[in-house]
């Protein structure tokens, strides 16, 4: 179990002062001024040796992104975007980040925008997120009046501009170039990909999308050192981490905890235990409702990080953990799911608007078992038509929960198909 004296997040559940007096309290914006001094250089190498992958899902080297960006300027303003469009189901972390840790958040929009020579960083929060918008702006507006942010920030020389930017409810704007077309002030599609943000990004000018809790974690890795930050968790997947457990555990939390850690420890030590105890335990969505679900019983001594759980098929992804029990139904669970990503889809390509619907009338049928067995590899067919074969990652989203639905619980989507044939289906099922 991560320490407390370990904890990057030291107001994660709203205990404390989360104005800036509170917050220098408990050590941010400490030494600010000596961190900017160390030049820009330095503050990417520490980035990338403390071996923090991105935190938005994908779980790219953080560093290394930055090191993308321009050295030197042509002319054009570059751009720090941080995406706070926190909408993935299941992933609430960022929101916590936000409500009672602002300050940590903004110290970390200051110091990785000077690190990628950006004067100008934009916050994008979802639209729903009218509190964590609230208590952002009380923070930024602080920053302000205390000289740590705006002209010559922490009396570094450096000017900064922090802007916060509130969406409109659009699931597809937490892609970070659909959020770019966002904050532009157009429909919120995705672009294609070259040019990438760092090339060609907000305004057409150099730019790098971080998540909340990338850019958050700053400030104290470099404070307390890469090695410090890289002593938790296996090699390659560094770092302490936000879990948001929720489901059917006892006491669903967002706890921060040390990447590598295991399914029973989290479940364990933060949540008082699966609802109904371990042979309870039916199915397991580990990284957000994009990722497949892993079966129950393989999930307990799985070990919570990027690599072991793609090796298991699945995925970290935002590491918003969602448990579900014998009660379960879970052929509706991930129809629920297809019915979201049909909504959000944007309809730009092909492959996603069709297919997206495609998938979720069949899931439509499958929940009543009101479908022919062969179906099921044919549905199957389908995601892999849609997988890799769309603009943004919202067509994989999409595709990868049936995956999973099939490959562990094809045995019971064939008996409900089995029952509705010999009129056995449950009337709760009957009626959807
Ligand atoms: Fe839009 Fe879907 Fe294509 Fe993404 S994959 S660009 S959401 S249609």
């Amino acid at each position: 179990m991560l320490k407390d004296q370990d904890r990057i997040f030291t107001n994660l559940y709203g205990m404390h002062d989360r104005t800036l007096k509170g917050a220098q309290a408990r050590g941010h914006w400490d030494g600010t001024k000596g961190i900017l001094a160390k030049g820009r250089d330095w503050i990417v190498d520490q980035m990338k040796q403390s071996g923090l992958r991105g935190r938005g899902g994908a779980g790219f080297p953080t560093g290394l992104k930055w090191s993308f960006m321009p050295k030197e300027s042509d002319g054009r303003p570059a751009y720090l975007v941080v995406n706070a469009d926190e909408s993935e189901p299941g992933t609430c972390k960022d929101r916590e980040i936000m409500r009672h840790d602002p300050h940590t958040l903004i110290e970390g929009c200051l110091i990785a925008s000077f690190a990628m020579q950006a004067n100008a960083c934009y916050i994008y929060i979802r639209g729903e997120y009218i509190r964590e918008k609230e208590a952002l702006q009380i923070a930024i507006d602080e920053a302000y009046d205390a000289g740590l942010i705006g002209k010559d920030a922490c009396g570094s020389g450096y000017d900064f501009d922090l802007y916060l930017a509130h969406g409109a409810g659009a699931y597809i704007c937490g892609e970070e170039t659909a959020l770019l077309e966002s904050l532009e002030g157009k429909k919120g599609m995705p672009r294609m990909k070259p040019p990438f943000p760092a090339g060609a990004g907000l305004y057409g000018c150099p730019t790098t999308v971080n998540n909340v809790e990338s850019i958050a974690v700053v400030p104290t890795i470099l404070r307390r050192g890469p090695e410090w930050f890289s002593s938790f968790g296996r090699q390659n997947n560094a770092g302490t981490k936000l879990f948001a457990v929720s489901g059917h555990v006892n006491n669903p939390c967002v706890v921060e905890e040390a990447m590598s850690i295991t399914f029973e420890e989290l479940i364990e030590t933060h949540c008082g235990g699966i609802r109904g105890g371990w042979d309870n335990l039916k199915a397991v969505i580990p990284g957000g409702s994009s990722v497949p679900c892993i079966r129950g019983e393989n999930m307990r001594e799985a070990i919570m990080d990027f690599d072991y759980l793609r090796e298991q098929r699945s995925g970290l992804g935002t590491a918003a953990v969602i448990v579900m029990d014998k009660d379960t139904d879970i052929i509706k669970a991930i129809w629920r799911l297809s019915k979201f990503y049909k909504h959000e889809s944007c309809g730009q390509c092909t492959p996603c608007r069709e297919g997206t619907g495609w998938m979720m009338r069949v899931m439509d049928r499958l929940v009543k078992g009101d479908a022919e067995v062969e179906e099921i590899d044919m549905l199957l067919d389908v995601t892999k038509q849609v997988e890799g074969h769309t603009i943004c990652a919202l067509g994989d989203a999409a595709a990868w929960p049936i995956q999973g639905l099939i490959r562990n619980f094809r045995d019971e989507i064939e008996d409900r198909i089995k029952h509705k044939r010999t009129g056995r289906v449950s009337a709760a099922v009957a009626a959807e």
